[in-house]
């Protein structure tokens, strides 16, 4: 069993410690074989996906790339993916997301969702899709109303993930089952930091970080 899980991490290096289990995120096509390889490891879980700050230049057939890569991956999950306002084009950005939320929806895989200042879109573009849904979706880096919380909770099997720097109101709000924990960086031992920090704001133990991301994984 792990002792830390990062749930939101981008691997440059796939030697990390036993004691900690990790989602290795990639950012742009250029990294989804790396994210593939890295999946083979018996700590690290994976997913591919663009990100909105890659949604540019990308080729016709992205989409169909990525779901053969998903197909012949059945464990492999989607991410990273989202809206961030400022970036690059909304008008490229959402289609792109969009798209990956529907692979998600059709191959039944989990997702995980960068979205900054774009929160009424991201909601908007969620329930359009009715009751198609990926199995789960994380939030990393939650930055949405701390009012939406429960509600995304409920509606989409969602998870929150949070570094030491984030909002004591969101974690305090967040349900307990629902919080991980995240370093954003390639270095996993970060998540240490991360999961000291969000536990003492939230007056938890960081065991639970572990078992919310166990159980989100395995859809349970
Ligand atoms: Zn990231």
């Amino acid at each position: 069993m792990f002792k830390f899980f990062d749930a939101h991490c981008h691997l440059t290096d796939t030697n990390i410690p036993e004691y900690v289990g990790c989602i290795n995120n990639a950012a742009q096509m250029a990294d989804w074989g790396a994210v593939i390889n890295s999946a083979n490891h018996p700590n690290i879980f994976g997913a591919i996906g663009v990100h909105p700050w890659y949604a540019t230049n990308l080729p016709s057939d992205w989409d169909v790339q990525m779901c053969h890569l998903l197909c012949d991956n059945p464990e492999l999950m989607i991410g990273e993916i989202g809206l961030h306002k400022g970036r690059t084009d909304a008008e490229l950005q959402i289609p792109v997301f969009i798209r990956q939320m529907e692979i998600a929806t059709e191959l039944g895989r989990g997702v995980h969702v960068h979205c900054v200042g774009m929160w009424n879109t991201m909601l908007q573009i969620l329930d359009s899709f009715g009751t198609r849904r990926p199995p789960f979706m994380l939030f990393h880096r939650y930055s949405g109303a701390i009012t939406d919380i429960a509600n995304i909770a409920e509606r989409y099997n969602a998870f929150f993930s949070y570094r030491g720097d984030a909002d004591a109101g969101r974690v305090c709000n967040t349900p307990r089952d629902r919080i991980l924990v995240e370093s954003d960086t390639d270095n996993v031992q970060n998540v240490i930091t991360s999961a000291r920090d969000v536990a003492a704001q939230g007056n938890m133990d960081t065991k639970t970080f572990v078992n919310n991301a166990i159980r989100m994984i395995n859809h349970e």
